[in-house]
């Protein structure tokens, strides 16, 4: 919309108005005043010029409702004059009166209406006519005014509209924020970018009792505050989150440890606009956590303890039981049967108590391997043969598929361990069926499968019974203690090897274990690490 200069009018008519600017340019000043005289009115402001120059720097200074140009001046002329007016974008539309005293030359005439002139008056000028003329201008430029006045003030009712409907957005949004961080437990407060504190939640007031909205900083501990100083200080250098752990003060002057997490908010050019923080209270989970290794440590050394003090007597049993077996080798079957079966039992108990021996071993240190080159498929007949009896009474035949030497750097004991661990799970849980063992070598390492047609295990459990205590059968049916095959997997994992599980319920299960053929290149001796799972 064309904008009709009301805001540059400055003097004001006597019922309030503001008063019309008229623009006079005539060289002849004897014209200037009967122009005055004739268009004087309370509302109008005459201004006059008596050169093209003065009258274009009144145009600069304010806008006009009309301007009422003599033709003939020196210097520049009226036509010149209104070429200017023109091709200004504040006067363009402007009306333009042309006065001449030459009479109706109609050249002249023409080449007034071409300059946008809206009309054409002779001198001595008619004091009605021109009076007449400007009014309708006037009237114009007033209803114009007025539009313009009125659109103004309802874009600014729109906008202060607007505003408030904004305004009662941000609030709701606000107050739902507000709402929402008082309803949690956790600890909130915000800051904007500069640091400065803006929000803190209720559960901030319940917990440290301060009034008043303070830097989070004055409730934590002196000895975490040096350490929260500085990561709060980097994280507004950086806008970077941080996370630290740390004691704050509670209302009552104690202590609790609490995880402090602070974030950057970012506007939607990722910049910084604020920070948000929470405190979760950990401390009930700390000291238990704590409690738990403490009851965990006290548990490993009463197993250390305890199966120590077994072993000693169960050493002594064993060689006596060994003794006497040789003693009644030509004894009646039935004495030579019981001996064999105590025999048997002990070696059962014994194996128990090794496993309770290297449980309580391995939470607390590394496994020493004690390294040496041997024959794994040798190794595996040997046990495959002292299993012979067991296998035969629980009804499974034991066939093994180890021809082949297998020669490889391992920790003997402790690979004897791993096969007789998984020899006697399939025993124990084949169901009687055919157990086939098998030695063999892939890509370079050392192959010893296991397979039973037993009760088999399913897929969702066949990670954790690598783990310790796990244990899927039910006790009263197969006794254990969840132990061996922990134990299993640490010994071929501490050789740098790996074993997995093959099986569904009711199909049997076929364990595979692949060691390197020399473990020394894969852990050094007696350095090996092992998992402390817990
Ligand atoms: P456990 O002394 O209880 O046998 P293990 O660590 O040797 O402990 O085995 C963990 C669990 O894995 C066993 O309780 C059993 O449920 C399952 N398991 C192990 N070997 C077999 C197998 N050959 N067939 C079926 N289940 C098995």
């Amino acid at each position: 919309m064309h904008e009709p200069g009301g805001a540059t009018v400055t003097d004001v008519t006597s019922n309030g108005g503001r008063k019309v600017g008229i623009l006079l340019a005539d060289d002849r000043v004897e014209d200037l005043r009967v122009l005055t005289e004739v268009l004087a009115s309370p509302t109008h402001e005459l201004v006059t010029a008596t050169t093209g120059a003065e009258a274009l720097r009144h145009l600069l200074e304010r806008d006009f409702a009309a301007i009422v140009l003599d033709v003939m001046m020196p210097g520049m002329d009226g036509f010149e004059l209104a070429a200017l007016i023109r091709s200004r974008k504040r006067s363009a539309q402007t009306p333009i009166l042309f006065l001449t005293g030459v009479g109706s030359d109609s050249a002249a005439l023409r080449r007034a209406y071409a300059l946008g002139a809206v009309d054409y008056l002779c001198k001595p000028v008619d004091a009605e006519i021109l009076r007449a003329k400007v009014g309708v201008f006037v009237q114009l430029f007033e209803k114009d005014r007025r539009i313009y006045e009125q659109a103004e003030e309802l874009l600014d009712a729109a906008r202060r509209t607007r505003e408030l409907e904004l305004e009662q957005v941000r609030l709701t949004g606000v107050r739902r924020y507000q709402n929402l961080a008082d309803a949690i437990p956790q600890i909130v407060w915000t800051a904007d970018n500069s640091g400065a504190p803006t929000f803190f939640n209720r559960r901030w007031f319940e917990y440290t009792g301060a009034e008043g909205e303070r830097q989070w900083l004055i409730a934590v501990h002196p000895e975490e505050l040096p350490t929260c100083e500085e990561r709060w200080k980097k994280a507004l250098r950086d806008g970077e989150p941080f996370e630290t752990i740390c004691r704050l003060r509670a209302g009552d002057e104690t202590y609790r440890w609490h995880l402090c997490r602070v974030l950057p908010e970012q506007g939607t050019a990722g910049e910084t606009v604020g920070w948000i923080g929470t405190f979760t209270d950990l401390d009930e989970l700390l000291r238990a956590h704590r409690k738990a290794e403490r009851a965990i440590r006290i548990r490993d050394e009463f197993l250390s303890v305890a199966s120590h003090e077994l072993r000693t007597p169960l050493s002594a049993l064993l060689v006596q039981l060994g003794s006497l077996e040789r003693t009644v080798e030509g004894a009646e079957e039935k004495l030579r049967r019981k001996v064999s079966a105590a025999l048997r039992h002990t070696n059962r108990l014994t194996k128990l108590v090794d496993n309770l021996l290297d449980i309580s071993r391995l939470s607390t240190q590394r496994i020493p391997l004690e390294l040496e080159d041997f024959d794994l498929s040798e190794m595996v007949r040997d046990v495959g043969d002292r299993f012979g009896e067991e296998a035969r009474q629980a009804g499974c035949e034991l066939v093994i598929n180890a021809r082949h030497g297998t020669i490889g750097r391992w920790d003997r004991l402790r690979i004897e361990q791993v096969m007789t661990n998984l020899l006697s799970n399939a025993v124990k849980y084949g169901r009687g069926r055919p157990i086939e063992v098998e030695v063999g070598s892939e890509n370079g390492a050392a192959r010893l499968r296991v397979r039973d047609e037993g009760i088999g295990i399913a897929s969702e459990d066949q990670v954790r019974i690598f783990d310790r205590f796990e244990r899927l059968a039910p006790a009263q049916h197969f006794g254990g203690l969840g132990l061996g095959l922990y134990i299993t997997r640490t010994i071929v994992e501490a050789h740098g090897g790996a074993i997995e599980v093959a099986s569904s319920p009711g199909a049997g299960a076929t364990f595979v274990v692949r060691l390197p053929l020399r473990a020394l290149e894969w852990t050094p001796r007696g350095s090996t690490q092992v998992e402390e799972a817990r």
